[in-house]
């Protein structure tokens, strides 16, 4: 299946939907850097001496992600060159101009950035607050710049690791993720690197394998897309990812007028949780997946006026 690039992603949506045009234009330039960011830092993260601890199935049956126990302070580095292509950007997004001459000293020294890191990961809303009020930023500023920056750098992190990872299809030679590879080892519905929330999530395509006929398939596996750092895994398509129910009817799904291009909401009768996405089986192209999430706003409008909460709070679906 063609894969779309973050700015062909935009266009589409752009073209379907016009009045969406303003908003995705000015997070265009946003979301190619974050897009192509990962590669670029990949030497800089080898070169920091930071690695994701070795898969354990045990752990990961119990819900552990990855980095609860790696060294984040590691990643000063690596996140100082990430805020230096992306706080440019971030700044010039409306209500972030006016800190941009303290983000970039918060980022470029001391250990801060590593501690908000593990802050933000943990749900650490206390500590978070008080490194923001110490660098004399309020803190959904900081943890908006902060989000960019470590999405970015614990997706290079992976990429370094499993170079395969953000594919449902890999050659040979490429070596799988492990929750990849052994799906049953994470059940979770947070991500299994960073144990963020999922964005979007999407129903694979249908699969040809040209040379081995027998290994095609009818697609439709349920994938889910971390908003914080991109990593994909597979999850159980009736389940609710935030409250684990599962009893038939627990998922719900809503669609807009006309139900085009399989995007949709899937949200949970019994948390009131949901998540966008979409059915690659009634798409031409794999969109990229983060700019995916923010085109699909007209549905965050859609869900919030049904009272429905979010799975992953982003800056395009809080209301
Ligand atoms: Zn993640
Ligand atoms: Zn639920």
């Amino acid at each position: 299946m063609k894969r779309l690039s973050p700015a062909e992603t935009l266009a589409e949506a752009m073209e379907r939907r016009p009045a969406l045009r303003p908003m995705l234009e000015a997070f265009a330039p946003l979301m190619e850097m974050r897009g192509a960011l990962p590669a670029r830092l990949a030497e800089a993260v080898a070169q920091c001496g930071f690695r994701l601890p070795d898969w354990d199935d045990a752990r990961a049956q119990a819900g552990e992600p990855l980095l609860d126990r790696a060294e984040l302070s590691l990643l000063a580095q690596p996140m100082q060159e990430a805020a230096r292509s992306l706080l440019p950007l971030l700044t010039a997004m409306p209500g972030m101009e006016e800190h941009a001459a303290k983000l970039m000293p918060f980022f470029m020294t001391g250990e801060g950035s590593p501690r908000a890191a593990r802050a933000l990961l943990g749900g650490d809303a206390e500590t978070l607050e008080a490194l923001a009020a110490e660098a004399g930023l309020p803190a959904p500023a900081l943890a908006f710049a902060l989000e960019n920056v470590l999405g970015a750098v614990v997706r290079a992190a992976v990429l370094c690791q499993w170079p395969s990872s953000p594919d449902s299809h890999y050659g040979p030679e490429d070596s799988p993720a492990p929750w990849d590879e052994r799906p049953a080892s994470w059940m979770q519905g947070f991500c299994p690197v960073c144990g963020s929330a999922p964005s979007v999530s999407y129903l694979e395509e249908k699969i040809f394998d040209e040379k081995n006929a027998f290994a095609s398939g009818g697609g439709g596996r349920k994938h889910l897309h971390c908003g914080l750092c991109g990593t994909e895994w597979h999850f159980r398509r009736g389940t609710c990812p935030a409250c684990g129910k599962e009893e038939e009817g627990t998922l719900e799904m809503l669609r807009e007028a006309g139900g085009a291009h399989g995007e949709r909401v899937e949200w949970c009768t019994h948390c009131k949780s949901y998540c966008t996405g979409a059915d690659l089986r009634e798409r031409e192209a794999r969109p990229d997946m983060d700019a995916f999430a923010l085109s699909l706003m007209h549905l965050d409008i859609a869900a919030s006026e049904r009272g429905l909460t979010p799975l992953y709070p982003a800056f395009w679906n809080q209301f």
